[in-house]
C-alpha cells in the first residue's frame, strides 16, 4: 500500500458510512478514481456493511423490559426530586462554594443548573448527578439484560435450525427411523446401549399420534434420541437429549419455514418437537407427552 493510500484508508469507512465532511469526501473520491486498490477496499467495506445489515440477527427488547425500564426511570426521577428537598449543601470535596449561590436554594427551574465557583470549577447540582447516575445504571443494566437475552436467543436460534435441519433430513432420505415399530416396548429398549440416557417413549396411538419408531441423531454436539410419531400423513420428530442443570420449562413455540416447533426442558432433558402438522395438533401432541413425563431427572430412570 502506498503512503498516499495509507493516509486515505482510515477515511474509507467513514466515507462508506456517509459521515465524511464534504471537502474530505471530495478528496477521497478523487483518489478513488485514480486508485483501483482503494476503490476495491471501499467496495469490500460496503459489502461487509450490507451483509451485516441483511444477515445479523436483531433482537427487539420485549415490551415488558421497555415498560419496567420506563417505570424505573420515572421512579429514579421521583427519588432524585425528593433528594432535592434535602437541606444538605451540595459540595465538591476540597472546593468551597460561595455562599448564596447554592443550587438547593434555586429550585424554581427544571433546567440543569451549573453554578460557577471559580475559574474552570463548576458545581453540577447533586440531584442532576444522582438522576444521571441512576439512569446510567439502569441503562447499563437494561443493556446487559438485553445482551444476555440476545445471546441466549441466538444460541436457541442455532439449535432450532439444527433441529429443523435434522427433521427435514429425516424426511427426505430413507432414514426416518433406525428402529421401525409402533410398540414402545420395542423402541425404548432399542435405545439401551446406544445412548447413555433413557429417552421417553410413549404409546399415543389412542390419542391419534401412533409411534413409528426411533432413530439416533446428533444435535449441537450431543447424541440425541429422535422418536418419530405419525399424525395422519405427517411426521413428528421428538428430539431428546440430557442437559446438565436443565430446569423445568414450559414449551416455547415457534414457526420456521412452514414447520412448527416446540422446545422445553423436563426431567433433566431438552426436548424439541417439530412437524409440519398445524400448530394446534402439535400443541396437543406436546401436551400429551408432558402429561406422561416424569418431572425430575431421577424419575426418568425409575420409569424405565
Ligand atoms: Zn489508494
Amino acid at each position: 500500500m502506498s503512503t498516499q493510500c495509507e493516509a486515505f484508508e482510515p477515511r474509507l469507512g467513514t466515507l462508506a458510512d456517509g459521515e465524511l465532511g464534504e471537502d474530505a469526501a471530495r478528496e477521497v473520491k478523487a483518489h478513488l478514481l485514480a486508485c483501483p486498490e482503494c476503490a476495491g477496499r471501499l467496495d469490500a467495506i460496503r459489502s461487509l456493511g450490507d451483509a451485516i445489515r441483511e444477515q445479523a440477527p436483531r433482537y427487539r427488547a420485549p415490551d415488558s423490559l421497555r415498560a419496567s425500564l420506563r417505570a424505573s426511570i420515572h421512579g429514579a426521577a421521583a427519588l432524585s426530586a425528593g433528594m432535592d428537598e434535602s437541606p444538605e449543601v451540595p459540595s465538591v470535596p476540597g472546593i468551597e462554594s460561595p455562599p448564596g449561590r447554592l443550587p438547593s436554594t434555586e429550585r424554581s427551574s427544571d433546567e440543569p443548573r451549573v453554578v460557577p465557583i471559580g475559574p474552570g470549577l463548576r458545581i453540577v447540582p447533586r440531584r442532576w448527578l444522582a438522576a444521571a447516575a441512576a439512569v446510567a445504571v439502569l441503562l447499563a443494566g437494561a443493556g446487559r439484560v438485553a445482551w444476555i437475552a440476545g445471546e441466549a436467543s441466538a444460541r436457541n436460534d442455532v439449535q432450532a435450525e439444527e433441529v429443523l435441519a435434522s427433521h427435514v433430513r429425516s424426511l427426505i432420505g430413507t432414514h426416518l427411523t433406525d428402529v421401525a415399530s409402533t410398540d414402545q416396548h420395542t423402541v425404548k429398549p432399542w435405545f439401551d446401549g446406544r445412548l447413555d440416557f433413557a429417552p421417553p417413549v410413549y404409546d399415543l396411538a389412542d390419542q391419534g399420534f401412533p409411534l413409528a419408531g426411533g432413530r439416533l441423531d446428533y444435535i449441537g454436539g450431543h447424541p440425541a434420541a429422535a422418536m418419530v410419531y405419525a399424525r395422519r400423513k405427517h411426521w413428528i420428530n421428538l428430539f431428546v437429549w440430557p442437559v446438565d442443570g436443565a430446569t423445568q420449562s414450559a414449551p416455547a413455540w415457534q414457526a420456521r419455514r412452514g414447520y412448527h416447533m416446540a422446545q422445553w426442558d423436563a426431567g433433566g432433558m431438552r426436548h424439541w418437537a417439530v412437524s409440519d402438522v398445524n400448530e394446534g395438533e402439535l400443541q396437543t401432541f406436546v401436551h400429551l407427552l408432558r402429561e406422561r413425563e416424569p418431572t425430575t431427572a431421577g424419575s426418568v430412570s425409575d420409569a424405565r
